[in-house]
């Protein structure tokens, strides 16, 4: 036990523990629908169908920026924004641990990336982006151009797991993560060490 007011944040180790133990990361022989193969996989919603875990893990990701003195001195005043559904829970959770006072999602449309509230120029606050995971940062990116065309500054970045190979900072923010995970992916079945080994393959949707 830590002494009381005594902000600790878990270990990658400790995470990743919650996070196999819930399935939300799986070692095995997994094809994307885009044909390549990987030994891991991550499927971070399990994670949070726990109200315990979902919200173990947001308090630890809320503390990465409550630390920051430019994010601390703006709260309550501040948005937090998730750039797709995957984001939404921990978009509350960081919202409630952090006690902000706005909260937005976006949703692919027709191939484009558009928040679910009708939010006019102006409305958003100072802004938080997290996500569960950060893959290629593709999200993150189209996340940053809707809050800036509607004139919002971006005060911090942020999800629960982010791959080396995504970008570590966007919008001039460090992204903060509790995992860092350095993704192998291989591009072909003729590549792919488990393939030679005959292993059976799991095909995931996302
Ligand atoms: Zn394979």
């Amino acid at each position: 036990m830590s002494a009381p007011g005594v902000q600790l944040i878990p270990s990658s180790e400790e995470i990743m523990k919650i996070l196999t133990r819930t399935a939300a990361f799986r070692e095995g022989h997994f094809v994307y629908p885009n044909g390549k193969h990987t030994a891991h996989y991550f499927q971070m919603p399990l994670a949070f169908r726990y109200y315990d875990t979902a919200r173990v893990l947001a308090v630890a990701l809320s503390r990465k920026f409550r630390v920051e003195r430019d994010i601390a001195s703006q709260l309550p005043k501040i948005s937090i924004i998730s750039p797709a559904s995957g984001g939404i829970p921990v978009a509350f959770g960081v919202r409630d641990a952090l006690n902000a006072e706005q909260i937005y999602w976006a949703e692919q449309e027709n191939g484009k990336r558009a928040f679910r509230q009708y939010v006019n120029q102006g409305e958003i606050n100072p802004c938080i982006i997290v996500d569960d995971i950060i893959r290629s940062g593709h999200a993150i990116e189209e996340t940053v151009e809707l809050v800036r065309a509607l004139g919002a500054p971006i005060i911090g970045c942020g999800a629960i797991v982010r791959f080396t190979s995504a970008p570590d900072s966007i919008a001039g923010v460090p992204i903060k993560s509790l995992v860092e995970f350095d993704e192998k992916y291989y591009d072909s079945a003729e590549a792919c060490t488990d393939c030679k080994k005959g292993a059976p393959e799991e095909h995931v949707r996302f």
